[in-house]
């Protein structure tokens, strides 16, 4: 037999990290790494968040997982506490990122279908987006390299070139449910949706009763300086996906949707096993407890600036392999002018420094939320000896 254990689905490298310690990561032989990429903006906390190991060690020794079937007073505090911080007045909770952009596709869809408006159930999505690997989710992106060897994908999306509001405009039709939106798309290299073309979707969706939905599973909690990417942009969306960072490690996501968006999702309608066990809410509780204040999102804000300011500078040393520095908040990317893959693999290996590479010729950086100045001057100590000792051809 030569398939591995481990379904061969991932590219996985030589790093084989087994504990973390803050923004660091330990390799089982010992190698300490700079972890700029947690977890994919996942490991908001770090690696070792007291708060958060303490809470998911109490929450496991007092109730691990109850059915749907009953109330849920966990579910019921943190659905609140989402509710209070956000646009939304209701959550579906689930256990990753794609299977709340499930649940956000299924609520737009029953949106028009709940008052008899059968024909309305296509989404217009935007190119080089992701929006995770199941059938649904894969479908909604126009990424050929996701779809090959599992045609046919689901009917119902429509793609359309990011940031181009005409082209939205001329994909509409008797179809349309609605929009569905990255406000930065994360795997696609960091691009950031301008702030007309997502005002243009917000009014669009108003004068044609559509629904607006966004996908903050990568730049949402805290990531870009304020708890959801939107808040810098201006509009609200009437359904949102949230995953990654909301459980600081623990896997878990939500939908969250205003009263109206949410019409169709009734009794009987949507549901899952896992979704909003105790121990997801206990760990989601304690990242909204370090994160979801106004004192922690200015220091990411800061701390991105800072990051920002000194990559931008940085990068001017460097013109023939990058470009330019964009994101917001912690989520950042260096447009660059060589494959980023091959720099990402040369700091990990030959600096100890993760980074994730992206679409867009883009090298993703995507620290823990709670990094310092030591962190960030280890991370310039290592990108500057990666820049200067990288050879582009060699790699
Ligand atoms: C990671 C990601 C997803 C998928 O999340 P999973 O937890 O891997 O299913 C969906 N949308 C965006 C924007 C993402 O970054």
């Amino acid at each position: 037999m030569s398939i591995t254990p481990l379904m061969p689905v991932y590219p996985r490298c030589g790093v084989r990290p087994v504990a973390g310690d803050h923004c660091h990561l330990i390799d089982e032989d010992g190698t300490r790494y700079l972890d700029f990429a947690a977890g994919i903006a996942v490991n908001l906390l770090g690696h070792s968040h007291q708060g958060l190991i303490g809470a998911i060690q109490q929450q496991a020794a007092t109730l691990m997982h109850v059915s749907n079937l009953y109330g849920s007073p966990q579910g019921e505090a943190l659905a609140q506490r989402l509710v209070d911080k956000t646009f939304a007045d209701t959550v579906f909770f689930t256990n990753s990122g794609a299977e709340a952009v499930e649940c956000a596709i299924k609520t737009a869809r029953a949106y028009h279908q709940h008052a008899g408006n059968d024909e309305k159930y296509e989404l217009i999505t935007f190119k080089n987006a992701f929006h995770g690997r199941t059938m649904a989710t894969i479908s909604a992106s126009n990424q050929e390299k996701m779809h090959k060897g599992f045609l046919p994908l689901l009917a119902g999306f429509k793609y359309v070139d990011f940031d181009d509001l005409e082209g939205v405009k001329a994909a509409m039709g008797p179809h349309t449910a609605g929009f569905l939106v990255e406000p930065v798309q994360g795997e696609g290299g960091i691009r950031v949706a301008s702030e007309a073309f997502i005002k243009g979707l917000r009014a669009l969706a108003d004068e044609h009763d559509l629904m607006l939905v966004f996908d903050e599973v990568q730049t949402g909690v805290a990531r870009t300086g304020t708890l959801y990417a939107y808040e810098q942009l201006g509009v609200t969306p009437d359904i949102m996906a949230t995953a990654k960072g909301l459980g600081g490690g623990f896997p878990m996501g939500a939908c969250l949707a205003t009263e109206k968006a949410a019409r169709g999702m009734v009794v009987g309608t949507h549901g899952s096993t896992y979704g909003g066990n105790p121990l997801a809410m206990a760990a989601s509780m304690a990242v909204l407890d370090a994160v979801a204040n106004d004192d922690f999102l200015a220091e990411v804000r800061a701390k991105g600036e800072r990051l920002r300011a000194r990559l931008e500078q940085f990068i001017g040393n460097y013109p023939e392999l990058f470009n330019s520095v964009r994101g917001l908040g912690l989520m950042l990317g260096v447009k660059m002018k060589v494959e980023p893959r091959g720099f990402m693999v040369h700091l990990r290996d030959n600096h100890q420094l993760l980074t994730v590479a992206a679409g867009d010729q883009t090298l993703r950086i995507l620290p823990p939320l709670v990094i310092g100045d030591a962190e960030i001057d280890e991370f310039f100590e290592k990108l500057s000896a990666g820049a200067a000792s990288y050879a582009p051809d060699a790699a």
